[in-house]
């Protein structure tokens, strides 16, 4: 299981400065979360203004 961004995101990039393994990078139209380096901790979506990150 991994949190995956939803197209709500605004590529504010503020989950990318929480997350601690670096798993969140900005993608083509709103940032994407790599399944393999998530470690579930919930840490991206309490950041996101707009809660974007949710669980998969
Ligand atoms: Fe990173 Fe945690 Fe969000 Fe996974 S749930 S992308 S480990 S901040
Ligand atoms: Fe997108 Fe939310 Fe991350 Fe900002 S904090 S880049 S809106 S997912």
């Amino acid at each position: 299981m991994a949190y995956q961004i939803s197209d709500a995101c605004i590529s504010c990039g503020a989950c990318a400065d929480e997350c601690p393994v670096n798993a969140i990078s900005a993608g083509d139209t709103k940032y994407e979360i790599n399944a393999e380096v998530c470690l579930d901790c919930g840490a991206c979506a309490a950041t996101c203004p707009v809660e974007a990150p949710q669980a998969e």
